[in-house]
Formats: structure tokens, sequence, C-alpha cells
């Protein structure tokens, strides 16, 4: 505890004057972050020194696992409104328009799911790390995305996609992504590398956040917003591939683009 109050009196007597102005204008024009910002409770992870970002933009929500209970669950009454609530505040009041969800190598919660049989009936941990299983599943089916990885690591991934999809099923997620109002985007951060990464849906793979997948990204986001009902909300492929079926050629666009890009990258 030393530590951490001993901390907060170097805030006081250093930083504060810093921070004052931006703290003034975000109490008088109120907040509104840039993302909502859902990942996992490792103490690890400092959202806002690995986007570089600061107090104001991103809205967080932090749990063990990055987990998102699926919405059956939670209007059912099995699970907590905690997430729930958080992700309709951010959409519906903050108008919130980027959801990212962030998982990370080393996580002890995909440990814990990868065991998920040896712990205890009835545990609250046990209840709360079900809301991975299905990326369990699909590790065990062998539906990986890099398998350079760990084991622990290629379920992370899997699970910060399968939240993903959870998000999806939420009412005020669909509604706001048919508006064209919220984008979707899967992150993953290696932490022995200090390396952040996001899901490409043209490549189906995390890569690394560099300025290149930055213009791709942006590229990818003004094709689908050009597509009637398709949105940046596809780090999940079967329905990626679902989504831009019906449209041959965006496929072709976003394949032509990664080219380019690819080749203008040598040059
Ligand atoms: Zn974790």
């Amino acid at each position: 505890m030393e530590k951490i109050l001993k901390g907060v009196v170097r805030f006081h007597e250093t930083v504060t004057e810093e921070v004052r102005p931006m703290f003034a204008r975000l109490v008088k024009e109120g907040q509104s972050p840039r993302a909502l910002f859902i990942t996992c409770a490792d103490s690890r992870i400092v959202p806002n020194q690995i986007t570089t970002t600061d107090p104001g933009d991103l809205f967080l929500l932090r749990n063990i696992g990055n987990l998102v209970p699926p919405y059956s669950v939670v209007s059912a009454g099995q699970a907590g409104s905690s997430v729930a609530a958080a992700v309709e505040y951010a959409l519906e009041y903050l108008k919130i328009p980027n959801i990212i969800v962030c998982g990370h190598s080393d996580c002890g919660a995909m440990n814990a799911v990868r065991n998920f049989k040896k712990l205890p009936e009835g545990s609250h941990l046990r209840t709360w790390l079900s809301y991975a299983e299905q990326a369990l599943s699909r590790l065990l089916e062998g539906k990986v995305l890099d398998d350079t990885l760990s084991t622990q690591n290629q379920l992370a991934q899997l699970n910060v996609l399968q939240q993903i999809a959870h998000l999806r099923e939420y009412p005020i997620v669909q509604q706001k992504l048919q508006e064209g109002k919220v984008d979707l985007y899967a992150m993953f951060l290696d932490i022995l590398n200090a390396e952040v990464q996001i899901y490409h849906p043209g490549r189906n793979r995390f890569v690394r956040v560099d300025p290149p997948v930055v213009e791709e990204l942006a590229y990818l986001r003004r094709v689908f917003a050009s597509v009637p009902g398709v949105r940046m909300n596809l780090p999940d492929t079967e329905a990626f591939q679902l989504q831009i079926g019906h449209s041959n050629g965006v496929q072709a666009v976003v394949e032509e683009n990664r080219k380019a890009a690819v080749s203008g990258n040598k040059k």
C-alpha cells in the first residue's frame, strides 16, 4: 500500500498541475470517449499506456478474461447485468462510436478455462469463465488463428472473437450496428513483446498495429460503410464471410487494396 500512497503524493506534487486544464475541460464539456474498451483485469494491461491515450478517451470495462456474458444468459437473469449496463450506457448515453475487446497473452483466466473441469462446481469463477467455453470448443476443434502461438494464447485470441460475437447478440449493439453508429474491434496485447495486435478481417488473424495496418483498416471501414447493412463489426470470420458474401465486389476490392498496401510498403 505504501507504494500506492506515495504514488498518490507524487501525483499531487508533480502531475496535478499538468493535468488540471485537461480535467477542467473534461468536467466542463463532459466525457466523450472514443471507445468502450473491454479488457481483462490483469494488472499488466494499462489501456491508456498501450494506446497512448489520455483521460477521457477510453471508457473502461474490466473483468476476469475480458468476457461479455451471452445476452440470453443476461436477459434470463442468470448473469450479472454489469456488462450489459455498461454497454447500454456507453452506446445509448455516451454515444461511443467504437467498442474494443482486448485480450492478452499469458492470461490466467485462459489457463483456468483450459482446466475448466477442475474448477469447483458452483463457484463464481466457474460460472463466469463458462462464457469462454465456446472459444475453448473452437480451440479443441483446431480452429485456431495462429498455430505458432502457445495453446493458452491461441485460446486468448479465439476468446476475444467469441466475446465480440456475444456483444453482437445485445439488442442495443445490433441497433447501433444497423444505424452505422458503432464499429467493433478485437485487440490482443502480446505482453512479452510489448506489442498490440488487432484482428484484421481481410487476413483472418491478429496483426501488429503499424501504419499500413491502420490505413488498411480505415479503408476497410469506408468500404464496409458504403455497403448497406455491413459495418466494421466483423471479428468473426464466419459472420464476415456471410456478411460480405452477397457482394463479391467488396471482397475483390478489399483484396486489391491489401495487395496495393503491401506493395506500397515495399517501395
Ligand atoms: Zn487476463
